[in-house]
């Protein structure tokens, strides 16, 4: 079937007759799905939010699996300046101070302290994405970010991207070069009571059904049919937030399969795979203050930041991105704590393995409901969101993170997309 000339020929006066059990049916209980429905109910509509897991939040996610809280997913609430969830949670009475930086920071290569000639060197390269964003003419082709910093050389270049790994998660060849430089910038802000318990607690009040993953949405009548495992649900729209990871993997069968437009969209973003190995660690503390972070840098590709007992917590928390973490996460939690225990020990000593006393591993990568961190678009595909954002058929809106524009790859973004989507599903005749 061709799925445009459908779409352009959905009839108003079909719509009208068509008996649904919902106004609106919003897939997934993250920011956008929940923004979304917020708005949606404010404006009168019937909307049910269908989850798959058994919580909200989605990829804002505060873990007290080890007994300490910390924020397995979203930490930061980025670019504050207009950020919607400086006001939501100042509404809702919770604290969001800066980042409390100082607890100091030292560079490790396998382990050991960096040779001074080697951070030199090291320093030597910082910045230069940026620098090469304001020379470097990418009016006329999109590059890679790795294209971009090519003529560091084979040594520097992994060296200068590697900072990538930890902010965007993926291999700087799979970014475009346009759409990083899109992304909006500015004051980072800590929700110290955990930004996935801030995102859940907005969610209080909606209509929501958790642990119902949609598996097929079917849009040929004239609204949507929703398959869950309880039962279908018939609604005139649908607003589906779900990680474009997700939609990739094919856990949705769309029928009629969607246009190709939608899934050329789809084919220009992947998902990074920023991920977070967390090691509750007891008693001792090895002489260290509260707060300090300990980067391991002696390769590029494996680099992996550690925050060493934040806010005072009997925590340890490792972050790592790309091609690293996709190996960690589909060797497991076991393989991830020994890797993260193992540099442990040669950064503070042996006796750290005696204290450490458990591991949590939402690995995002594998997890099949989010198959990823977040959305990074592929080198030429820079337009790919706003495609994904189009509606389709009058019926299915795309909405999330990856539709976020210069907001992509945050809750915030994902929340103004989920927003967006709301106001234009709101504007149909019901
Ligand atoms: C390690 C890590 C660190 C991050 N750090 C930050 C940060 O500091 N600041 C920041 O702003 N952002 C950060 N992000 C990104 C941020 O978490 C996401 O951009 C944001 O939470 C995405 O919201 P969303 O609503 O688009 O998607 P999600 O939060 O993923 O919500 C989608 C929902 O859909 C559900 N779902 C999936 N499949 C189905 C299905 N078949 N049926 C029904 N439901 C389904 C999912 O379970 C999920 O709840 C980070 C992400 C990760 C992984």
């Amino acid at each position: 079937m061709n799925t445009g000339a459908f779409a352009a020929s959905l009839a108003g006066a079909q719509r009208a007759a068509f008996a649904a059990d919902l106004d609106v049916v919003v897939i997934g209980a993250g920011a956008a799905g929940i923004a979304a429905a917020r708005e949606l109910k404010a404006a009168g509509r019937q909307v049910l939010v269908v989850e798959a897991r058994d919580r909200l939040g989605g990829r804002a996610f505060t873990d007290a699996s080890l007994g300490p809280a910390y924020d397995a997913g979203a930490m930061f609430i980025h670019w504050a300046e207009r950020n919607p969830w400086v006001k939501i949670a100042a509404d809702l009475g919770i604290d969001t101070p800066s980042e409390p930086w100082g607890g100091g920071f030292r560079v490790f290569a396998d382990g050991r302290p960096m040779p001074d000639a080697d951070r030199t060197k090291r320093r030597a390269v910082f910045g230069q994405i940026d620098r090469r964003l304001e020379t470097v003419d990418i009016g006329k082709r999109d590059l890679s970010v790795a294209e971009l910093l090519g003529d560091l050389g084979p040594e520097m270049a992994p060296v200068a991207a590697s900072g990538l790994l930890l902010s965007i998660g993926e291999e700087s060849d799979r970014i475009s070069a346009r759409d990083y430089q899109r992304l909006w910038a500015g004051d980072d802000l800590v929700v110290p009571s955990g930004y996935g318990n801030l995102v859940a607690r907005h969610g209080e009040g909606l209509d929501i059904r958790l642990g119902e993953p949609v598996s097929a949405i079917r849009w040929d009548g004239p609204g949507v049919e929703i398959t869950t495992p309880s039962g279908t649900l018939r609604a005139r729209a649908c607003i589906v937030t779900v990680p474009v990871g997700v939609l990739k993997a094919g856990s949705i069968r769309f029928t009629p399969e969607l246009p190709s437009a939608t899934r050329d969209a789809l084919d220009g973003i992947g998902m990074g795979a920023l991920t977070k190995i967390a090691l509750r660690v007891e008693g001792d503390r090895f002489g260290l203050g509260p707060g300090m972070s300990y980067l391991e840098a002696g390769s590029p590709k494996a680099m992996m930041n550690l925050d060493l007992f934040p806010d005072d917590k009997d925590l340890v928390i490792a972050t790592c991105g790309g091609d690293h973490a996709r190996e960690l996460s589909l060797a497991g939690a076991d393989e991830a704590r020994a890797h993260v225990t193992d540099l442990l020990a040669k950064m503070v000593g042996e006796s750290v393995r005696k204290a450490v006393t458990g591991v949590s591993f939402p690995a995002w990568w594998t997890d099949p409901f989010s198959r990823g961190s977040y959305s990074v678009c592929l080198p030429g595909s820079e337009a790919a969101r706003d495609r994904l954002a189009e509606p389709i058929g009058g019926r299915i809106w795309f909405a999330g993170e990856a539709t976020a524009g210069g907001g992509a790859m945050t809750v915030g973004g994902a929340t103004l997309a989920g927003r967006a989507a709301a106001a234009a599903v709101a504007r149909l005749k019901v």
